[in-house]
């Protein structure tokens, strides 16, 4: 009887261990993604050449000279002057 008490500690031993490693395993691929990069606010800002007016670099305008405008406006008005 002392052996087969044996035998359950040692299965129960080897179970928890294995229940271990497959739970360390499980979390190998659940590396944390990195959020979706949502900027707001923290994107470049960039000075009109005409108003001085600071606005998003994505709404630029830019002229042959690589002067950036807030709008073909005034990239027009630039020329012009
Ligand atoms: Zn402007």
């Amino acid at each position: 009887m002392k052996l087969l008490l044996w035998a359950g500690i040692i299965f129960a031993v080897i179970w928890i261990f294995r229940s271990k490693k497959s739970s360390a395993k499980m979390d190998i691929p659940k590396t944390p993604q990195a959020p979706q990069a949502q900027h707001e606010g923290a994107e470049a800002m960039l000075s009109c050449a005409h108003c001085k007016t600071y606005f998003p670099a994505s709404e630029a305008v830019f002229n042959s000279s690589n002067s950036a405008f807030c709008s073909v406006e005034h990239r027009a008005q630039h020329i012009v002057h």
